[in-house]
């Protein structure tokens, strides 16, 4: 395992301290957090209120950090996503648990769902980041993954360079309900949110599969460049 993942930040190469994983308390700082976790969770909306209306934006949202396509936080996403970092996955998601249970916002869910990748997607990358998000969050929030509730039906390619007409066009129809019961409160998880397409179109589905309520939680909300 030291062979695979010396103990050093993956980012600036200095040997780990006490308590740390992967990444370094001072790599983590340059993320630059949002302020507080209301802040967060507004801007997700506001995103989400800007591109799909007010009737689109989640109860409640949760996201740790703004962020741009350069930068140290860009690189460990793409490790976390493309590199084979599995673990860092679950690292962003026991931040990303940390911060809901901060409070400021009532908790109150019966799941967390991982917006799914399509079956082929998942075999191409070998597991799904937003799964192992779900999974980090879950020891510290208490609650169950549900991973077969949503599904993905079409196979899109990536999101990225696509403008909002085109990640809307993509996203339609994309999901489709799973084989098990939708919960009714349902916190759904994803690594980025860029115009909210994605977790619209997920969460859309998940009401009319049964759920009364969707909150959303990300790890970083793309900024307008
Ligand atoms: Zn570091």
């Amino acid at each position: 395992m030291h062979l695979l993942f010396p103990e050093v930040c993956i980012l600036c190469q200095k040997p780990l301290g006490e308590g740390e994983e992967h990444i370094c308390a001072g790599c983590f700082n340059d993320f630059n957090p949002f302020p507080s976790v209301l802040a967060g969770g507004a801007a997700l909306k506001s995103t989400v209120r800007a591109h799909f209306g007010e009737k689109a934006v989640p109860a409640a949202a949760w996201c740790l950090y703004p962020y741009r396509s350069r930068g140290s936080l860009h690189e460990a996403m793409h490790a976390m996503k493309y590199g084979g970092l599995f673990p860092l996955g679950e690292l962003f998601g026991k931040r990303l648990g940390e911060l809901i249970c901060q409070g400021g916002v009532p908790v109150g869910f019966d799941a967390i769902v991982p917006v799914p990748l399509h079956h082929l997607k998942r075999i191409e990358r070998t597991y799904n980041q937003a799964e192992a998000l779900a999974r980090g969050m879950a020891g510290l929030i208490g609650l169950p993954v549900a991973t077969r509730s949503l599904e993905r039906c079409v196979y899109t390619g990536t999101q990225t360079g696509l403008g909002l007409e085109a990640r809307r066009e993509n996203m339609a129809g994309a999901f489709r309900p799973g084989r098990e019961r939708c919960p009714a409160r349902v916190l759904l998880v994803d690594d980025v949110l860029t115009t909210g397409a994605t977790m619209v179109s997920a969460a859309k589905v998940l009401k009319a599969a049964g759920a009364v309520e969707v909150a959303f939680a990300t790890v970083a909300l793309t900024e307008k460049e």
